[in-house]
């Protein structure tokens, strides 16, 4: 039995069972043993970067921050998780992935910042989970903080992936992890931009290999 067998089973029993079920309650895209990855995969990188904070891209209502809020909190880091709050262009009405009771009655527009306020207080996970309100490339265009774990989960579409590794990708730090979430290698099994726009340009940079698939997650070491 290989002790990387050994360390992945310990790891995967680690998350605490309270949050995994404020996890699960929390609205969202993220299914329990993708999010126990996503954990885990966190927690790890922690080992391999000093110091450095973890960082979300997409937000939406929390879901994947508690996973990640989680592992921060076992790492003694804090997550930085990035969303206009407004939803993609997949969360708007007329397409598949709307949820009509998250659009704001007064302006018309889609709101998730109150629900993930509210994922994060149910959690307890305010005092290590930070929220940066604003467009990805906005809010890139100021950071220069090198980050353990980065975990790309914005839009969808070609654009906005294509932003998000050319905006992001170069703040993992050596030896840091990045995590993508939606990576379809069989167009039967999904949309296109996570893996044309950000998983392979990742791999072939040269800069990124891979470490683990869990349903449509992809983690990568930066080397
Ligand atoms: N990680 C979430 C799901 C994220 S859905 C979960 O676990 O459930 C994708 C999110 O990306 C949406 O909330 C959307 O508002 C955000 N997003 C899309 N494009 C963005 C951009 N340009 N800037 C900031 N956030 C963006
Ligand atoms: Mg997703």
């Amino acid at each position: 039995m290989s002790s990387t067998w050994l360390t992945a089973i310990c790891l995967s029993d680690s998350m605490d069972p309270e949050l995994k079920k404020s996890a699960e309650a929390a609205r969202g895209f993220m299914p329990l043993d993708e999010g126990e990855a996503l954990h885990d995969a966190a927690v790890a990188s922690a080992g391999n970067v000093a110091g450095a904070p973890f960082l979300e891209i997409g937000t939406y209502c929390g879901k994947s921050s508690v996973y990640l809020g989680a592992a921060a909190r076992e790492a003694g880091r804090i997550l930085i998780t990035v969303d206009h709050h407004r939803g993609s262009e997949e969360n708007q009405p007329g397409w598949e992935w709307h949820e009509s009771d998250l659009v704001d009655p007064e302006i018309g527009a889609i709101d998730t910042l109150g629900n993930f306020r509210h994922t994060m207080y149910r959690a307890g996970l305010e005092d290590v989970v930070v929220a940066v309100v604003g467009d990805s490339p906005t809010v890139a265009s100021w950071w220069t903080t090198p980050v353990a774990f980065l975990f790309i989960d914005g839009g969808h579409g070609e654009d906005p992936a294509d932003t998000d590794f050319r905006c992001w990708t170069p703040q993992v730090a050596s030896g840091g992890t990045l995590a993508i979430h939606d990576v379809f290698a069989d167009p039967a099994d999904g949309g296109r931009p996570p893996y044309e726009r950000i998983y392979l340009p990742a791999i072939e940079s040269g800069l990124f290999e891979d470490v683990s698939a869990t349903g449509s997650l992809r983690v990568l070491r930066r080397l």
